[in-house]
């Protein structure tokens, strides 16, 4: 029998297979630009491109791809096959380096928030050779950036790898300046943690809101939702780990780790959790689960739900952002040390995150805003729309007598000395778990939880990693300069205490009371919705971050900020209209059907009894006949929303009217809906209900 091991990997081009079929010299220099960044010479790329053929024609590819994550959020490829003719009319497998570092895609419908007018419709892909070229199907896919000819980013991962880079640079220097003397790199890392629902094809193809929008846009509460809490962590059903067991093969076969697998809360609600990685691996590993889910789904007669919120009233769905960052021996900077200098470092490590998260809550607000996610941040089950951190019981003791001066009588009830009396010693926290925080401390990483399930988490750790670097970038700027380097230090630390503990709740984050205290208290940024947080990617303070460390430039930013209003729009009129659709074609109808076979068969009754009241029959005939006249009015209102959108003058005015009249009017829309469908007999109704939706699996 095959074990993982054996298998595990098989289908990426990894160091293994780069070792086993590349010259000495060739590995070399690939390593070489992998770790450090160089340029790679045309030989080299000729070589590796001839050795990558080879090793992907073997496990049976045909073709090969630039796979990129353009802004649409999901990933992109246009297949070439590898045949070249042969003067004999036979046919070669081909593969040139020039192929290999550079792609043409016709890229002129991704959005580019206008930075490529049409005339210059094509873009290019260059390959990122930190993220392995893996075999997916029959295709050869060459992980690259994508950008436009001016040198724009058009994608996600240009950033990305950007953030890696200026973050790396500053906490480089900040392990300068404890003496350390060897570090090349600092590289942060991620585990994401993929919350999805997975339910019957058959249930899916009924509903026309599942399969347009990927939520259901109507449905009454089901008698048996989530309130018993028996799901969570139960038994796994056989057909739910069937597919399992299949994806993690295919997984494991990209040499993705994945790790762990649970039910989640909502009925038909699960989880995923790999081993965590580089962010950038990281970010093309979750792409690909994602897609690959999916496709196994298929395969069991499944489809998988990944949109943040597919039943009003049950728990949606969500994606944990483990972060850390570590040097490149491996040393996680985000772990409390063994010595008084370890902890001094480790606290400078952790006051830049509390900077960075204080400073740019508006930023990390942006990176997980989606018409989806607005559906769950706020509600009962995820963290408010409210940014704040949690650390545990014993960093707040050990931060408050930082900044009170006073000593630190932690755990340990040792209190140790660096240099100066200053900084205290304490351990790895035995941290009780706070699940309502957005941004929680969890030992040696953080954990963002705001993330919707269908982002792509790339935007996140861009946003991460830049507000960090800044934080550490102001730090170096000091230190460098300082005449008392400990003294500095001490007061640097104290000073981030101070100015940013207002970031730092404990509390719990679904308590109305929060939300005043946060707001008015505290001064932290409440933005509820996509269409109140996305133009201030545009704050003057946010892009002199980011275009200062050459993250984005001013344009980029200018485009993305269009790029997400935009998506925002019309994901919320697809919904609007599909709204509308089913109304017309299904609703109506269904409930005109089941009341005039109701007032048919009152009337056969009356004429067999005349003294029979008749009451049921009358009174729900009455009833559905006036929620059906609210439904058409309500359509109607909904119709007039959207289609006062062509007022809007540009797309921050027209999502703000999305905002204000098209989402509210959605909602009035779906309660009589709603209402309807409970009082409406079974047979009659046009769609699946959320009961049969939800426990439909086996
Ligand atoms: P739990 O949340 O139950 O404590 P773990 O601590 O094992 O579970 O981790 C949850 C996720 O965090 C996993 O995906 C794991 O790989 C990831 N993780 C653990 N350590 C790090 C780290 N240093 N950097 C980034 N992610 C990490
Ligand atoms: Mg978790």
């Amino acid at each position: 029998m095959k074990t993982v091991s054996d298998y595990f990997g098989s289908l990426v081009f990894d160091d293994r297979a780069m070792r086993a079929s590349l010259s000495a010299e060739v590995y070399a220099s690939l390593r070489k630009t992998i770790d450090e960044g160089s340029t790679l010479d045309i030989s080299v790329a000729n070589a590796v491109a001839e050795a990558m053929k080879n090793w992907a024609v073997s496990k049976g590819a045909t073709h090969f791809t630039h796979w990129f994550q353009p802004l649409t959020g999901i990933t992109a490829e246009k297949h070439d096959s590898f045949i070249s003719p042969s003067p004999d009319g036979s046919v070669i497998m081909e593969f040139s380096g020039k192929e290999l570092i550079k792609g043409e895609p016709d890229a002129s419908s991704f959005p580019s928030g206008g930075l490529r007018a049409t005339f210059e419709a094509r873009g290019y892909t260059a390959w990122d050779p930190t993220s392995y070229a893996f075999i997916k199907g029959k295709t050869l896919c060459i992980p690259t950036a994508f950008c436009a000819y001016g040198g724009q980013a058009l994608d996600k991962k240009t950033p990305l790898l950007r953030s890696m880079e200026v973050l790396s640079r500053q906490a480089v220097r900040i392990l300068r300046l404890f003496g350390n003397d060897t570090v090349k790199r600092v590289v942060s890392s991620v585990g994401p943690e993929q919350e999805y629902f997975l339910i019957t094809r058959e249930m899916y193809d009924q509903r026309p809101d599942l399969r347009f929008t990927g939520r259901t846009l109507f449905g009454a509460k089901p008698p048996k939702g989530q309130e018993l809490d028996d799901h969570y962590f139960g038994a796994i059903k056989p057909g739910v780990a069937a597919f399992m067991e299949e994806l993690n093969e295919e997984l494991w076969k990209l040499g993705i780790l994945a790790k762990t697998e649970h039910n989640e809360v909502a009925p038909a609600q699960h989880e995923l959790a790999p081993i965590y990685t580089t962010t950038n691996l990281a970010t093309d590993q979750n792409q690909l689960t994602m897609e690959i889910m999916q496709k196994v789904a298929a395969r069991h007669g499944f489809v998988c739900l990944l949109h943040e919120k597919p039943f009003e009233g049950v728990n949606g769905s969500g994606k944990h952002n483990n972060w850390s960052i570590s040097t490149d021996s491996g040393v996680n900077l985000l772990s409390p040390g063994e010595t008084p200098y370890e902890n001094a470092q480790f606290l400078l490590f952790l006051c830049a995150v509390i900077k960075a998260v204080d400073d740019y809550q508006d930023l990390l607000r942006i990176a997980v805003a989606t018409a989806g996610n607005d559906h769950r941040l706020g509600a009962n089950e995820a963290p408010p729309a409210i940014i704040s951190m949690f650390l545990g019981d014993e960093l707040n003791a050990v931060l408050a007598s930082i900044e009170s001066d006073t000593p630190y009588q932690g755990a340990q009830k040792t209190q140790m000395k660096l240099g100066v009396d200053v900084l205290p010693k304490f351990n790895r926290d035995t941290t009780d778990r706070n699940r309502t925080s957005p941004f929680a401390f969890t030992g040696n990483k953080f954990e963002f939880r705001s993330l919707g399930s269908s982002n792509s988490i790339a935007c996140t750790n861009i946003m991460l990693n830049s507000a960090v670097a800044e934080s550490l970038r102001i730090y170096a700027d000091r230190l460098e300069q300082a005449a008392d380097f400990e003294t500095e230090l001490h007061e640097m630390i104290r000073k981030t205490i101070r100015d940013h503990r207002r970031i730092i709740f404990n509390g719990n984050g679904y308590d109305e009371s929060w939300v005043k205290e946060a707001t008015e208290g505290r001064g932290l940024l409440n933005y509820r919705t996509t269409a109140d947080c996305i133009p201030h990617l545009l704050d003057e303070k946010n892009v002199k971050m980011l275009t200062g460390l050459g993250v984005f430039t001013e344009e980029e930013l200018k485009s993305r900020r269009d790029i997400l209003l935009e998506n925002y729009c019309r994901t919320v009129v697809i919904e609007a209209n599909t709204m509308i659709n089913m109304v017309h074609k299904r609703i109506a109808p269904a409930i005109t059907r089941f009341t005039s076979d109701l007032a048919e068969e009152a009337a056969k009754k009356k004429a067999l009894f005349p003294d029979l009241a008749l009451k049921y029959e009358s009174e729900l005939v009455v009833r559905l006949s006036a929620l059906t006249d609210s439904i058409i009015e309500k359509s109607n209102q909904l119709e007039t929303a959207v289609r006062g959108l062509s007022e809007a003058k540009d797309i921050i005015a027209e999502s703000e009217l999305i905002r204000d009249t098209v989402v509210p009017k959605m909602s009035e829309l779906r309660k009589p809906c709603d209402e309807a469908e409970l009082l409406t007999a079974k047979s009659y109704w046009p769609f699946p209900t959320y009961g049969d939706i939800l426990f439909s699996v086996k």
